[in-house]
């Protein structure tokens, strides 16, 4: 049985994959964890399973989104721009409110909490809007993870606007600023918004996170936990 919502995407990726000489196309949405799609061809048919979280989203988004995922795969993976009319709708209120509880849940390794067992990422973010290096109008959910990842210490949905900050860094053998360091450099991530999908780490980017006062300090600490010199307690 094929939902109505899959019948919508599957519709609309035929006939976008007519006009790209694609005559056997399937879609249909799928239960990523994060935003994303994915598409394998075989014996001249493509198979789409489109990101879930677009489920809600109007035939003109899924129009431009279709033609997005067509151009990516005759430009060989170069990334796509997306139309105006498909960022507005993944910067909307109404986007996040539909989508954001969905993402939380599938986050096994969030706490969905700010508050850690010493640090609390709420006071961290307020010590860098003291400090000028956040904007007041921020919207994100702050949360510590389950596990200690001492390689990857932070992770940001620019997306869902969530942050994630490893539990490694909520440690009195660790400063404070190491994890306000790391909760700045996601901010970056946040504030470049769906730009920073394709800019990274850019050199834009690096001269920004170079404002955060300890940069250097705080690198050197991410290094000792990164080769275990540091336990976390
Ligand atoms: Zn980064």
């Amino acid at each position: 049985m094929i939902s109505a919502r899959d019948s919508i995407v599957n519709d609309m990726f035929r006939l976008i994959g007519r006009e790209h000489g694609c005559n056997d196309v399937r879609a249909r949405f799928y239960p990523f964890k994060e935003f994303k799609s994915t598409w394998c061809r075989s014996g001249g048919r493509t198979e789409f399973k489109i990101s879930d979280y677009l489920q809600n989203a109007d035939a003109g988004v899924l129009e431009d989104f279709s033609r997005c995922l067509f151009s990516r795969i005759s430009n060989k993976g170069r990334r796509e721009v997306y139309t105006d009319r498909l960022r507005s709708w993944l910067q909307s209120e109404e986007f996040i409110s539909m989508n954001r509880p969905l993402y939380l849940e599938r986050s096994r390794n969030l706490s969905l909490s700010p508050v850690g067992r010493f640090l609390n990422l709420k006071e961290i973010h307020a010590s860098l809007k003291d400090k000028g290096l956040s904007q007041d109008s921020f919207d994100a959910v702050l949360s510590w993870t389950v596990s200690q990842n001492a390689h990857r210490v932070g992770y940001c949905s620019v997306i869902m606007r969530v942050i994630g900050i490893s539990s490694v860094l909520d440690t009195p053998s660790i400063p404070d600023f190491v994890a306000e360091y790391v909760l700045y450099h996601e901010i970056l991530h946040l504030e470049s918004g769906l730009a920073s999908l394709t800019s990274g780490h850019d050199r834009d980017f690096r001269v920004r996170e170079r404002m955060y006062p300890n940069w250097r300090t705080a690198e050197d600490w991410l290094k000792k936990v990164a080769t275990g010199k540091i336990v976390g307690t």
